[in-house]
């Protein structure tokens, strides 16, 4: 006998067809190449990437200041990789800090952009998880201070000590408060490991960052699933910072989205602007470099969205109002 599903099992149902989809595309792209010895040829490409960049110092842009803007507005200035400023009327956040050349051995294409004044001037701190290039202890010695720093769920003994002057553990679902800023943690699809010999269960989070109306979905690292669409629903973000990098081998899926898959996680938020971040930096998959943004450019095209990508240059800024982005 036929029962109708409930509204549960339909959205779940939705939800795995979409994901089934996403992979499908994904197969099609790669099958030619993968049947002609890929593997080999991406991993001496990405030896290669890896040789050259060590030998060239890193394209620098000119940090400028960031002012506070008016009421009911967030500043977005993308510093380089997954680290990003967000500047309201009286307070100041700053994503997953990466700030120096080298990542184990492998050296930046561009060095992050972020004005001294504006790094001496941070209110609150992001960490999306404990991976090395995201939880950099060096970057966060050099911005120790009056900065309140949150860390998902057992990551706050990595921090602790190292001169902040608050270490807050969020998991997701919780918030915390700061001037005219409010943030809330939100479930990524990631590991949260620190690396290979932490034994340890730690926690990987998004974060949503609200002021007066006006909201931005920092991402963290994640994969593609299901809860971007209930933070879509719930949370209703005007900005998504999405990582778009670190998708080959298709392993690494897993954990990371690919373009494809950052353009399916936009959609199901509802978002109104997509910023891409964690790509042109250092070569964390065996993708070349300056493949995920020509990707990504190329599917907003195709699909008739290119007005909602924002592509940010190092050290850029764009404005973001309640509903709306200029
Ligand atoms: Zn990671």
């Amino acid at each position: 006998m036929h029962m109708p599903l409930s509204a549960d099992q339909d959205w779940q149902r939705r939800v795995m067809e979409r994901a089934k989809e996403l992979d499908h595309q994904h197969r099609r792209r790669t099958r030619g190449l993968w049947q002609s010895t890929l593997g080999l040829a991406l991993s001496l490409r990405f030896l290669r990437t890896a040789a050259r960049q060590l030998v060239t110092a890193p394209r620098r842009s000119e940090p400028r200041r960031v002012g506070h803007p008016g009421p009911g507005q967030i500043a977005v200035t993308f510093v380089g990789h997954a680290t990003v400023m967000l500047t309201t009327p009286l307070a100041r956040v700053l994503t997953d800090p990466y700030l120096g050349d080298f990542f184990l051995g492998l050296r930046r294409a561009e060095g992050a952009c972020l004005h001294p004044a504006d790094a001496a001037d941070l209110n609150v701190i992001l960490i999306s998880h404990a991976h090395r290039d995201r939880l950099d202890l060096t970057s966060l010695r050099r911005l120790k201070g009056r900065a309140a720093v949150l860390v998902p769920p057992r990551c706050a003994s990595l921090v602790d000590g190292l001169g902040f002057a608050r270490v807050i553990e969020l998991a997701p679902g919780q918030s915390f408060e700061y001037a005219d800023v409010e943030v809330t943690a939100v479930a990524a699809r990631h590991e949260g490991g620190r690396g290979l010999f932490d034994s340890a269960w730690r926690g990987a989070c998004g974060y949503i960052v609200r002021s007066a109306g006006a909201s931005v979905y920092f991402a963290g690292g994640t994969a593609y699933f299901s809860g971007f669409e209930e933070i879509g629903r719930r949370l209703h973000p005007d900005v998504a910072l999405l990582p778009v990098a670190g998708y080959q081998p298709p392993a690494l899926r897993a954990i990371n989205m690919s373009p494809l898959d950052a353009v399916q996680a936009f959609t199901d938020l509802g978002a109104k602007l997509l910023v891409p971040v964690g790509y042109g930096s250092f070569p964390l998959g065996y993708e070349p470099l300056g493949e995920p943004l020509r990707w990504l450019r190329q599917i907003c095209a195709d699909r008739g969205i290119s007005d909602q990508l924002a592509v940010l240059g190092h050290g850029e800024t764009c404005l973001v109002r309640a509903g709306s982005q200029e």
